[in-house]
């Protein structure tokens, strides 16, 4: 076998599909945010805008949450030493779980080190601990969803995303008897669009189902005390399962689950990815506790966070350009080809000193490629400005498609 052969061909794959990944090296500014250096290729550096980062509220930069990692590692040092189980278990990561039950309202929490193994440990252990569990899933679910659903190895059926009448007929025919569960997010990331909580939870109340919610994209952002969708629609207490992340919106890393007392015991008896694994350091405990406890108080964050998004959106549309249709803080506009897609990050990134990541296949289905933009209470009006006159002339100079068509 010609390893190294074999390893480039499925790069080149990759590659002649206009898909193949060169991730950009930034250098975030503290207290500048959202500007950074990028580093380019040939070890030039200039200074950019960013228009995609997750760290949605800017937390990351928050002195609040610096401050108390500064003096977590002060106290306590770097690493946590350990797994949970075996002296891995300090003083930061119970009351960041405590943290957590306060901001869902829920009597247990548990941690893990990424939104990603949150998911996957949770909803893989889920489906061994109840025998014969069917799971419901939501076509657009998150990939951390999917391998995790997979990885428990139970029946599982996949329903049209967002469609409460199909997620209906399917759980009319399975067995009334047997266990199930409905997992699905409230805002899809790459949407923008927010599932309807309500209506989903009426039908697991209707066929016995327990509901799982990814919240990752709308913890810290909705809700009165940033508790996600499900505390802003009034209903935190009938999701049975809120997983969410601590480095998105809360701006350090990892990932959690809140609910129930002994479901919660029971993942934490067997998620291998839980177990088997060193337990989050104490300085991004204390960070993201320091981050969660602030955002409580700061709801004025949450509507000017709103308001940027609605402005962006009300801009690309006035300049004909095609965003889409979505209700949340996330601006998406579509290219719908991978190559153009790329050429136009690329564009603004070395011409504008604007910096958007291109979306494409796997991450969104092909033919749907787009630029993700991700407006911060600190982009200013006359960033977006900027970018919206930039974004302009690529689209003339690209002909890419504009709402209502070509332009001339
Ligand atoms: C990012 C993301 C995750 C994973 O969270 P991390 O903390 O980044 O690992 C899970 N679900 C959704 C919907 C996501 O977008």
């Amino acid at each position: 076998m010609d390893y190294k052969a074999a390893f480039q061909s499925a790069v080149e794959k990759v590659r002649s599909e206009g898909r193949y990944r060169v991730f950009a090296d930034l250098k975030r500014y503290r207290g500048d945010f959202p500007r950074a250096a990028w580093t380019q290729v040939d070890g030039s550096r200039r200074d950019v805008v960013v228009w995609c980062s997750n760290d949605y509220l800017g937390q990351g930069q928050n002195p609040v949450v610096i401050d108390a990692m500064h003096q977590a590692i002060d106290e306590a040092g770097s690493g946590s030493g350990g797994t949970r189980n075996i002296s891995g278990t300090t003083r930061f990561h119970v009351e960041l779980e405590e943290e957590l039950c306060r901001l869902h309202e829920k009597p247990a929490a548990l941690l893990f080190t990424s939104g990603y193994v949150a998911n996957e440990a949770a909803l893989s252990t889920l489906a061994k601990v109840l025998p014969g569990l069917i799971i419901f899933s939501d076509e657009l679910n998150h990939a951390s969803m999917i391998a995790g659903i997979r990885n428990g190895g139970c029946e599982r059926h996949v329903f049209r995303h967002n469609d409460l009448e199909h997620l209906e007929q399917l759980l009319i025919a399975a067995p009334e008897v047997a266990p199930k569960l409905i997992a699905f997010e409230s805002v899809y990331s790459m949407d923008g669009d927010i599932a309807d909580l309500a209506g989903t939870i009426a039908l697991a109340k209707k066929y016995g189902c327990l509901t799982y919610l990814d919240e990752v994209h709308a913890v810290g952002l909705y809700g009165e005390h940033g508790g996600g969708v499900a505390e802003r629609d009034g209903v935190m207490d009938q999701i049975d399962i809120i997983e969410g992340t601590l480095g998105k919106a809360f701006g350090v890393m990892g990932g959690y689950i809140a609910g129930d007392p002994d479901m919660v015991d029971a993942i934490r008896s067997y998620a291998s990815g839980f177990i088997f694994s060193t337990s989050l350091p104490p300085a991004l405990c204390a960070g993201a506790a320091a981050s969660v406890r602030w955002l409580r108080d700061h709801n004025e964050v949450r509507e000017i966070h709103q308001e940027r998004a609605s402005s962006l959106k009300a801009r690309f549309a006035a300049a004909g350009l095609p965003v889409m249709d979505s209700v949340s803080h996330i601006v998406p506009v579509l290219v719908s080809d991978p190559v153009h897609c790329k050429m136009i990050s690329d564009m603004l990134l070395e011409d504008h000193g604007i910096y958007v990541q291109p979306i494409n296949y796997p991450t969104v289905p092909r033919g749907t490629e787009r630029l993700r933009f991700t407006p911060t209470p600190f982009h200013t009006d006359a960033m977006m400005d900027d970018l919206v006159k930039a974004l302009d002339a690529l689209w003339a100079r690209c002909n890419v498609k504009r709402l209502g068509g070509y332009a001339a």
